[in-house]
C-alpha cells in the first residue's frame, strides 16, 4: 500500500508494475474494474501489438508531481485535470461510478466528483474534440 501523499496519476501510460483499472467499452465510455490489475511486460507486449494501449485501457500509476510536464507548480497539482474539465465539461453527478484507484487518486484528491464526471467520457470526448480541431466532424 502506498503512503496517504503518494497519490496515483490516472492517465498513466502502460508499462510493467503500471495498475490497469479500466477499459474502454465500444461506446467509448470507461469500465471501471472491480480492483486493479497490475500489468507486466508480456502485457506490454501484447498490448502494443493493437491500436496504443492507452487509448483501449487506463492505466495508474505514481504521480511524479513536478517531475511531469502536466504539473503545475504554482498551483502544486496536475493541470491536466483542470484542461480536461474545461474541455470535456460535464456536470457533477449526485452518485459517483465505482473506481478501484479513488482513494489514491490525483485527480479525485484535486476535483473530488467533479473530476470523475469527466472521467470515463475523456477518450471519447477528446477524441471528438480532436476530430472537430481538424475539421472533420
Ligand atoms: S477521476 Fe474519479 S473516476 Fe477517474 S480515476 Fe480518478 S477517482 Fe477514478
Amino acid at each position: 500500500m502506498k503512503k496517504n501523499e503518494d497519490k496515483l496519476c490516472p492517465s498513466y501510460y502502460a508499462k510493467p508494475g503500471a495498475e490497469l483499472y479500466g477499459v474502454v467499452n465500444k461506446s467509448g465510455f470507461i469500465d471501471y474494474l472491480q480492483s486493479t490489475i497490475e500489468i507486466d511486460e508480456t502485457f506490454v507486449e501484447e498490448a502494443n501489438k493493437g491500436r496504443d494501449p492507452e487509448k483501449r485501457f487506463r492505466f495508474a500509476g505514481s504521480c511524479a508531481k513536478s517531475g511531469c510536464a502536466q504539473w503545475n507548480t504554482g498551483k502544486k497539482g496536475c493541470g491536466l485535470i483542470d484542461k480536461v474539465i474545461d474541455i470535456v465539461d460535464n456536470e457533477e453527478k449526485t452518485t459517483l461510478q465505482h473506481c478501484p484507484i479513488r482513494s489514491q487518486c490525483r485527480w479525485y484528491a484535486q476535483r473530488q466528483g467533479l473530476a470523475c464526471a469527466q472521467c470515463s467520457d475523456i477518450i471519447r470526448k477528446l477524441e471528438m474534440k480532436a476530430l472537430e480541431g481538424e475539421g472533420i466532424v
